[in-house]
């Protein structure tokens, strides 16, 4: 079968990621094959092919927001099925009882410590396999499963209620699913980002206000409105402290990142009044089932731009530059 590579880091625009035939992979106690039709294009992926982030081993097969069908007799034979991040975690530990298998300090990961779904054939863990709602296509599915799920976990971990006043930063795959999220709870949106397509593409979905970080500059303080909370998705430390000052006394800031550069130092009044700040790490697979029914009942709609899987380094470096909309999606069969 046909996999597609990372055997060593490198910047995206030198083509890292490279074609091997493997033999297709026999799944072990516990695991089913899945036959891979779509797999969406994260930006983890991207930090793993430039070296930002560090899987166990290479090479390593990339890929964790995948669509697929159960391919092995046993438990689902033949169902379409989603394989997210997690792709396994040790279930005893004190994280996984008190059901945060999310921080599991054993957890294995899909497409970094196993490999993924930049694949035909990928083994998967049948405990974590999430069902796909019917009416939603494959490639429409695929942004769901990280970009939504782990989205959806960081609006969680912010608190929000219905109503409030939210500001978005970044705006790549998993904050064009939170915007609608956000707008059928009934909140006001507001998106800072530099790029000027993202910014077009959030006030297509229904943000209030669109624009980059110095033209939001005179929102909160004395002469502006503040927000009540904030989800960070750019992997941009210096939106920290930006968040926090334009957040409320009380308001939360939440950060959908697994890597950042540093965060400047900033002055203590900027999280003073009960400010909170977190990160958010991974999703469990209870936020996944509860996040796919919610995407079905709203009628979430991915905005997707598709590449057959031959080209995943183009979709890459076309993420990294900010080039489309939405998320990439390669196709598999
Ligand atoms: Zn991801
Ligand atoms: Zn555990």
């Amino acid at each position: 079968m046909k996999a597609y590579r990372i055997f060593s880091p490198a910047p995206i625009e030198t083509n890292p990621i490279f074609r091997a035939d493997l033999p297709i992979p026999e799944p072990g106690p516990g695991q089913v094959r899945i036959r891979v039709r779509a797999c969406g294009v994260c930006h983890t992926d991207l930090h793993i092919a430039e070296g930002e982030i560090h899987p166990p081993v290479f090479p390593v097969t990339l890929g964790h927001q995948v669509v697929g069908v159960v391919d092995t007799i046993g438990p689902g034979s033949g169902a379409r099925v989603g394989v997210p991040w997690l792709h396994w975690a040790c279930g005893i530990c004190e994280f996984c009882r008190r059901g945060e298998e999310n921080l599991c300090p054993d957890a294995r990961f899909t497409g970094f410590s196993v490999d993924g779904g930049y694949a035909e054939y990928m083994l998967a863990d049948v405990r974590y396999l999430l069902p796909i709602p019917g009416g939603i296509s494959d490639e429409q599915a695929a942004p769901l499963l990280c970009a939504g799920i782990v989205g959806y976990r960081a609006l969680k971990k912010a608190e929000i209620r219905p109503g409030e006043r939210v500001g978005l930063l970044g705006f790549g795959a998993s904050a064009h699913l939170c915007l609608q999220i956000l707008r059928g709870w009934g909140c006001e949106v507001l998106v800072f980002t530099r790029s000027k397509l993202h910014q077009d593409h959030a006030r297509e979905l229904g943000a209030v206000w669109a624009g980059s970080v110095s033209d939001g500059q005179g929102i909160g303080g004395r002469a502006g409105k503040f927000l009540d909370k904030a989800v960070i998705f750019a992997p941009a430390g210096e939106l920290i402290p930006f968040a926090l000052e334009k957040i409320r006394p009380g308001g939360i800031v939440s950060v959908n990142a697994i890597h950042m550069s540093n965060i400047p130092a900033f002055p203590y009044a900027s999280l003073w009044g009960e400010r909170t700040l977190r990160s958010v790490a991974n999703a469990t697979n209870a936020d996944g089932l509860e996040f796919l029914s919610l995407a079905a009942q709203m009628g979430l709609y991915s905005t997707v731009q598709s590449y057959p899987l031959a080209e995943a380094n183009r979709a890459l470096d076309d993420l990294k530059h900010s080039r489309f909309n939405g998320e990439a999606v390669l196709s598999v069969s």
